[in-house]
């Protein structure tokens, strides 16, 4: 079988776990405090659909989000996106709607999820299950996914489910 590539960007405001969560799916390690980029472009991993492997290629903004800044090349050819927000920084929740045009924007109509991380901070939470579907329904992404980056919860199966998508688009 010829392999099959696709290039993933993890979209949000800073800090909501987004390089957390590429070291986590492509190193499988998590830590508190590692330098703010993960000094390279993208991290890949292989994953299985259906018997055929699937090179994800998962770019990360190295920070640039701040500033917004995130250049074309971070966005070309981009084959789906992860949308993400922490449950604890309701500017990272109200800020989903810039996130998805600009990916709109820049990559079309690709497969897309709204990830809302660090629910194992859910005493501290400040964003509840009825606001992120709502935010998920106005924003006509099809899948929401709460993860724990930290816990490893739910994780792959945001991956698996961009994979999937994009093998059935
Ligand atoms: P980015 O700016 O979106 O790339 O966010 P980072 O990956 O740099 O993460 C920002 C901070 O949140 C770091 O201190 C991470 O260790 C922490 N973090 C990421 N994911 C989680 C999570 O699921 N739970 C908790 N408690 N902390 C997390
Ligand atoms: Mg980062």
């Amino acid at each position: 079988d010829l392999e099959i590539a696709m290039k993933v960007v993890i979209v949000g405001n800073g800090s909501v776990g987004k390089s957390s969560m590429i070291q986590r799916f492509c190193r499988g390690i998590f830590t508190r405090d590692y330098k703010k980029t993960i000094g390279v472009d993208f991290l890949e991993r292989i994953l299985t659909v259906d018997d055929q492997p699937v090179r994800l290629m998962l770019w990360d903004t190295a920070g640039q989000e701040e500033f917004d800044a995130i250049t074309r090349t971070y966005y070309r050819g981009a084959n789906a996106c992860v949308l993400a927000c922490s449950i604890t920084d309701k500017e990272s929740f109200l800020a989903l709607p810039k996130w998805k045009n600009k990916v709109c924007r820049e990559c079309g109509d690709v497969p897309m999820v709204l990830v809302a991380n660090k629910v194992d901070l859910q005493k501290e939470s400040v964003v509840d299950s009825a606001e992120l579907e709502g935010m998920a329904r106005s924003l006509g992404v099809p899948k929401l996914i709460k993860t724990s980056v930290k816990d490893d919860l739910n994780v792959a199966t945001v991956f698996n489910y961009l994979a999937q998508s994009y093998m059935q688009s």
